[in-house]
């Protein structure tokens, strides 16, 4: 067998992938003609023998412990915890997709390139902006990319600009990554109606500053309603615009980045294109840019050919190089393309209203029973605070937190963001029916019973899972990761 026939894959039509396998007879080889015979083993490794069923049993009870959205309902503000459809898995599955190997001859992968091309073109589109890469590998990694795009277009123009500005709102990544990406942060405060403060704003840019970064709708599930006032004053001083599109669910197919003037955005696939997430991973964190950004963007970006072929574009002088090995987490990517192509702009667009729908349903029936800060119309989430229930029963959001383990949910949210007491943020998403919404609405509304009928039922909880209350404080710092027991 000539090894370069094994994987070639043979293309009917653009697009189309036509997937065979040669047999293989792999030829028996003698590790000692591949391998200095120094390096090789005189006796076999001693490796634990266990029993394939044992093996199964200890994973399927593990996974069991384990709670997802598969098992029930997760509304974890600002993380989009929704419902993935399966048949995105499948299409990920595909032996086109699946089986390919970066290395191939980019002829026997057209159908794959194709898919990353319209992909880029998709979210160009979606978030209105000229060119998209599709590398990083999470929100925070496209967070940094787009910083180090920020840094390259003003080292480009000779202007060493040096501080990012971030709302307090904003997401805890944001001010890491720009740190990381070696700019000084200036924290924005937000005004009492948890916008940006436009005075504050104007006070703080300068030539000094190389971009303002803000979640739009913020952390308290809120639209900035001043976006184009927000976009003048900073462009106006000679800064860029980031957006933190992580939470892309309230404005898919409404609004785009681009027209509210932002010269940057991800997002975050995992959260709203239809990867399950969580535990740190994997995702992708495309990451789109205006075209006067576009030279900087990380190599290589997959480009059309006159004649209608694909290609990986590597001949970018003024890039800031690869990001991340190879082109992203692809199977992330598949998925996402089979979304956006399954619901279409018009499926994209009602995904969004039904997330705001949800959310604003869910606000307005707990309004009675808790603390809300910031009333009115929220967007795809909202933030409710336990001050009330502290102040008269002693009962915190933790413990209400807590309680809610014990109906068999995962609790929303809680202490994010920083500039409401007692908070808690709540995201229901678009993949949630009324009855689950009602059922959560329903507990909820008893804990909160609960907190002023007998609080130390609610200061006990949980009792229904395998461990209490955990010392999270010491479990984070002093973490026991091989334990013997
Ligand atoms: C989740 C999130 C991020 C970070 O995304 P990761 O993939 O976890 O790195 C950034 N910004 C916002 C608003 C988010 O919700």
């Amino acid at each position: 067998m000539k090894p370069e026939k094994a994987l070639i894959f043979e293309l009917s039509r653009p697009g189309r992938i036509a997937y065979s396998l040669p047999e293989c007879d792999v030829p028996e080889v003698d590790p000692s003609a591949v391998i200095p015979v120094g390096h090789l083993r005189s006796e076999p490794a001693a490796l634990p023998e266990v029993y394939e069923v044992d093996v199964i049993r200890h994973y399927t009870e593990l996974s069991r412990r384990n709670f997802g959205v598969d098992n029930g309902f997760y509304p974890l503000g600002s993380c989009t915890m929704k419902y993935n459809p399966k048949i995105n898995e499948d299409v990920a599955k595909f032996p086109g997709f699946a089986k390919i190997h970066p290395y191939q001859p980019e002829e026997s992968i057209q159908g794959a390139l194709e898919m990353l091309y319209t992909l880029q073109n998709d979210l160009a589109a979606l978030t209105g902006m000229d060119q998209v890469t599709l590398q990083p590998a999470a929100g925070a990694h496209g967070e940094w990319t787009g910083l180090m795009l920020i840094r390259a277009y003003h080292e480009s123009r000779g202007e060493g600009r040096t501080k990012v500005i971030v709302p307090d709102s904003s997401h805890g990544t944001n001010p890491a990554s720009a740190t990381v990406a070696g700019f000084e942060t200036v924290t924005l405060p937000s005004d009492a109606r948890g916008m940006v403060d436009l005075e504050a704003l104007r006070q703080a840019v300068g030539p000094d500053t190389a971009a303002l970064m803000l979640t739009n709708p913020n952390t308290l599930g809120l639209f900035e309603e001043r976006i184009e006032d927000i976009a003048r004053i900073v462009h106006d001083a000679g800064g860029l615009l980031y957006y933190d599109g992580a939470n892309s669910n309230a404005i898919m197919g409404i609004a785009r980045p681009g027209d509210m003037g932002f010269d940057v955005v991800h997002l975050n696939l995992h959260k709203t294109m239809s990867t399950p997430h969580g535990g740190g991973g994997p995702g992708a964190g495309p990451v789109g840019v205006k075209s006067k950004l576009a030279p900087f963007l990380p190599k290589p970006v997959v480009g059309l050919h006159p004649d209608g072929t694909f290609y990986w574009d590597e001949d970018r002088p003024q890039s800031i190089g690869r990001v991340k090995s190879f082109y992203g987490n692809f199977g992330i990517l598949v998925r996402a393309y089979a979304y956006i192509r399954t619901y279409g702009p018009e499926g994209l667009r009602r995904v969004s209203e039904i997330a705001v729908l949800n959310a604003n349903y869910m606000m307005h029936r707990l309004a009675p029973y808790f603390d809300v800060p910031y009333p009115g119309v929220c967007k795809h989430e909202f933030v409710l605070s336990g001050k009330n229930l502290k102040s008269a029963y002693g009962v915190r959001t933790l413990d209400v937190a807590k309680r809610l383990l014990d109906f068999g949910y995962h609790p929303p949210t809680v202490y994010f963001p920083l500039n409401v007491e007692e908070c808690i943020m709540i995201e229901p998403t678009e993949t949630e029916s009324k009855e689950t919404l009602d059922a959560f609405i329903d507990a909820m509304i008893q804990i909160a019973g609960e907190a002023a009928s007998d609080p130390q039922l609610v200061l006990n909880a949980p009792y229904t899972t395998a461990v209490k209350r955990l010392d999270e404080a010491t479990a984070a710092r002093k973490p026991v990761l091989n334990c013997s027991c």
